[in-house]
């Protein structure tokens, strides 16, 4: 791990608040441009583009060419991680400066990400504090975007951040390929099918103080103590340790070893199947 030094208006290098590493950065300025004839700006709602999307998956499914779909694809998925990115056709052209806006670059290789200043504060991405732990690195964007989401309302409302990440523990549920018309069904048929006793009792506890549930007497209202919503945070990262990381690992130390006896621990599983 590099040294941590703490980001700095035109600071040439900091530790970067999206990778972590001490990297170089470019700085920019921000500029605004008119929105369109209506005074809207062009929104891209998930909900609009998922027709498209599942179009582009149904050609797939019947095996047909889906090159003519892939930029947009791509795109979307930048569009819905909710990261800032820019799109690299669009040629239009800018108008005016907006003072006190910065914006810093990270030029680590795997990053490239923005970060926002307004006068000296850093306002995106979300700055964590000692209490929220910052999300795990491997965090898939789309759960991310709900952690980051939880941890700006925690303080107002444990109860809105809970939720939001009960809403995360669906997502990563989603992204274990779990069946089930409901939260429960899906921990449950990931248990079924091997999942640790100690991360599926971590994704329950998720699942209940988010759904409002835990308001029996003797129980924590989420409400008077902030305190346990700080350890629902934690709790959904050691979740993406246990079901990303880990496995993440496994598959470095696999690959680092010679292919002939990587045939070997996938011959080996195959067997006990
Ligand atoms: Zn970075």
């Amino acid at each position: 791990m590099s040294k941590y030094m703490p980001p700095a208006i035109n600071a040439s290098a900091f530790s970067c608040p999206h990778c972590g590493a001490y990297a170089r950065q470019e700085w920019f300025y921000g500029y605004i441009k008119e929105g369109n004839e209506n005074n809207k700006v062009f929104f891209w709602d998930e909900k609009e583009q998922k027709s498209w999307l599942k179009r582009a998956r149904d050609r797939e499914s019947r095996g047909e060419s889906i090159d003519f779909y892939k930029d947009f694809i791509e795109l979307n998925q930048k569009y819905f991680s909710g990261g800032l990115f820019y799109d690299e056709s669009d040629q239009g052209k800018m108008s005016r400066r907006l003072e006190n806006l910065y914006i810093s670059r990270c030029t680590s290789e795997d990053c490239r990400k923005f970060t926002v200043w307004v006068y000296d504060k850093i306002v995106y991405p979300v700055q964590f504090t000692s209490s929220i732990e910052p999300p795990n690195p491997d965090m898939p964007d789309e759960v991310k975007r709900f952690y980051e989401e939880a941890c700006l309302v925690v303080r107002d409302s444990p109860r809105a951040a809970a939720a939001l990440l009960r809403l995360c523990v669906d997502i990563l549920c989603d992204h274990l390929k779990a069946k089930g018309n409901d939260l429960n069904a899906k921990i449950g048929y990931l248990f079924e099918n091997g999942l640790d006793k100690r991360v599926q009792e971590s994704f329950d506890i998720v699942r209940l103080h988010g759904n409002g549930a835990v308001h029996e007497p003797g129980t924590i209202i989420l409400e008077d103590s902030p305190d346990t919503a700080f350890k629902l945070f934690r709790i959904v990262n050691y979740i993406v340790d246990r079901i990303i990381s880990n496995d993440k690992h496994i598959e470095t130390m696999k690959f680092s070893l010679p292919e002939r006896d990587q045939r070997k621990i996938e011959r080996d599983n195959g067997k006990s199947n």
